[in-house]
């Protein structure tokens, strides 16, 4: 996958790229939180960048204010194992998310929430180039 050779850390994108690409990750999961499905609200850094994170689409998922700010520094799915909205195909799309197949994770996420992302799917599809696009 093309995102695998890409590494865009904040300081060094112009602001206004920064801010399409933090849209763009809302767009892929249909503006929900990747972690309970509820609105999308904020960014979160898979591993928190206190340890570490980059700010790239692999360590970025969307996330609604209460996951973001209750994961905190949290080890990511030990936290969302403890979590009363924990479901499985939402911990395999995580996992898929961080490992770039962000292909996968959207699949996995439909398949978790199938009314919110139904029309999301053949967007995505179609939006592959511009994904490729995006992150080379
Ligand atoms: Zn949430």
């Amino acid at each position: 996958m093309h995102s695998r050779d890409a590494v865009f850390l904040e300081d060094l994108w112009p602001k206004l790229r920064v801010r399409q690409w933090r849209q763009s990750l809302h767009t892929y999961t249909g503006k929900s939180c990747i972690y309970c499905g509820k609105p999308s609200e904020s960014i979160d850094h898979v591993l928190p960048r206190s340890r570490g994170g980059l700010s790239i689409t692999e360590n970025c998922v969307p996330a609604c204010l209460s996951c973001n700010g209750h994961k905190s520094d949290a080890e990511v799915f030990d936290w969302y194992r403890r979590q009363r909205f924990y479901d499985p195909r939402r911990s395999m799309a995580i996992r898929a998310w961080v490992d770039g197949d962000l292909r996968l994770a959207l699949r996995l996420l439909q398949w978790a929430q199938p009314t919110q992302l139904e029309t999301k799917e053949t967007t995505t599809k179609n939006k592959d180039s511009d994904w490729a696009l995006q992150v080379a």
